[in-house]
C-alpha cells in the first residue's frame, strides 16, 4: 500500500476511534449546536456538490458558488472533483467489469475498500475531470482537499476543545462515510426498479430516507443529469428540495428535470447509454 492510501486508512480509522471516545465521554450541548452547524453544509457537500453538480452537472451556478460548493465538500473531507472522476466511471460500467464499487466485489469493498483503491489510477481518474480542472481554485482544493477540514477541526478545538473538535468536526463526515457507502451497496442488491437500464440499480426507501433523496439511486442510473433523484411525489428526496431553494435564490440555473411524460415513456424502453 502506497503512502497516501495508508494515511488515508490510519485518518478514517482514527476518525471512527475519536467519535467513539468522544460518545462515551459525552458530548456539551454546544458540541452538538456545532455538529448541526456543520453537518448540513457537509451532507449539502457531499449529496448537492460532490454528486448531482461536480459529477453530473445537473445544474449550472457561478464559479464563486461553485467553489463554495466543493468548499462544502471538502469540509466533510470530502474531494469533489476526484469523487466526481471516480463516480463517473460508476457510471460508466455499474455492475460491471471495471466499476469502482460494485456489490459483486464485496460489501467490505463498497464500504471502505474502494475509499483506498477504486482500481484506477489518479490519471484516469483526472482524464474525467478535465471540465473542472481547468479552474485554479478548483485544483487548488483537489490538491489540498483535506486542509479545509482539518482547519474547521483546529478551529473547534481551539474553541471548545476535544469534544468540540470531534463531534462538531469529525462525526459528520464519518456519518457521510456510511451514507455514501450504504447508497453503493444496498441501492445495486436490494429494492425495487421501474426502468430497464443495464445495471442493477435499486431504489431503496429506507436508504433514501437516510440519505436525503441519494437512495433512489435507479431513477438516477436512468436519469444520471437529473437534479431529482425522487420521480414521484412520495419519493422524498430533500438535496431536490434545496436545489430547488438555491435555484429560487438565484444562486445556481439550468437545473435539468425530466418531464413526467418523458419518465413514463422510459419505463417501457431498454436502456444502456454510456453517459454521466
Ligand atoms: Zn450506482
Ligand atoms: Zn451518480
Amino acid at each position: 500500500m502506497d503512502r497516501s492510501k495508508w494515511m488515508l486508512s490510519v485518518g478514517i480509522a482514527l476518525m471512527h476511534l475519536l467519535v467513539v471516545v468522544a460518545l462515551i465521554r459525552g458530548p456539551a450541548l454546544s458540541d452538538w449546536l456545532a455538529f448541526a452547524l456543520l453537518y448540513p453544509l457537509g451532507a449539502i457537500g457531499v449529496g448537492i456538490a460532490m454528486h448531482r453538480y461536480f459529477a453530473h452537472g445537473a445544474f449550472s451556478t457561478s464559479r464563486g458558488f461553485q467553489f463554495l460548493l466543493a468548499l462544502c465538500a471538502a469540509l466533510s473531507f470530502g474531494n469533489a472533483l476526484f469523487f466526481a472522476g471516480k463516480h463517473r466511471i460508476h457510471h460508466r460500467h455499474s455492475d460491471r467489469e471495471g466499476d469502482v464499487h460494485a456489490p459483486a466485489q464485496g460489501l467490505w469493498h463498497c464500504w471502505f475498500g474502494s475509499l483506498l483503491d477504486c482500481g484506477y489510477e489518479q490519471e484516469e481518474i483526472e482524464a474525467e475531470i478535465r471540465d473542472h480542472l481547468s479552474a485554479a481554485e478548483l485544483q487548488w482544493l483537489y490538491r489540498h482537499s483535506a486542509v479545509p477540514g482539518l482547519v474547521i477541526c483546529a478551529l473547534l478545538f481551539s474553541w471548545g476543545g476535544f469534544s468540540a473538535m470531534v463531534i462538531g468536526g469529525l462525526l459528520g463526515p464519518v456519518l457521510l462515510l456510511h451514507q455514501s457507502s450504504a447508497v453503493n451497496y444496498f441501492c445495486h442488491v436490494s429494492g425495487y426498479r421501474r426502468f430497464l437500464t443495464h445495471d442493477a440499480s435499486t431504489n431503496n426507501p429506507l436508504v433514501a430516507l437516510l440519505t436525503y433523496g441519494e437512495g433512489w439511486h435507479h431513477n438516477h442510473h436512468r436519469f444520471p443529469r437529473a437534479a431529482h433523484a425522487g420521480m414521484r411525489w412520495w419519493e422524498i428526496d430533500v438535496f431536490y428540495y434545496v436545489i430547488c431553494l438555491f435555484e429560487a435564490l438565484g444562486l445556481i440555473w439550468g437545473v435539468q428535470r425530466i418531464e413526467p411524460a418523458r419518465r413514463e415513456r422510459a419505463r417501457t424502453q431498454r436502456w444502456s447509454r454510456v453517459t454521466r
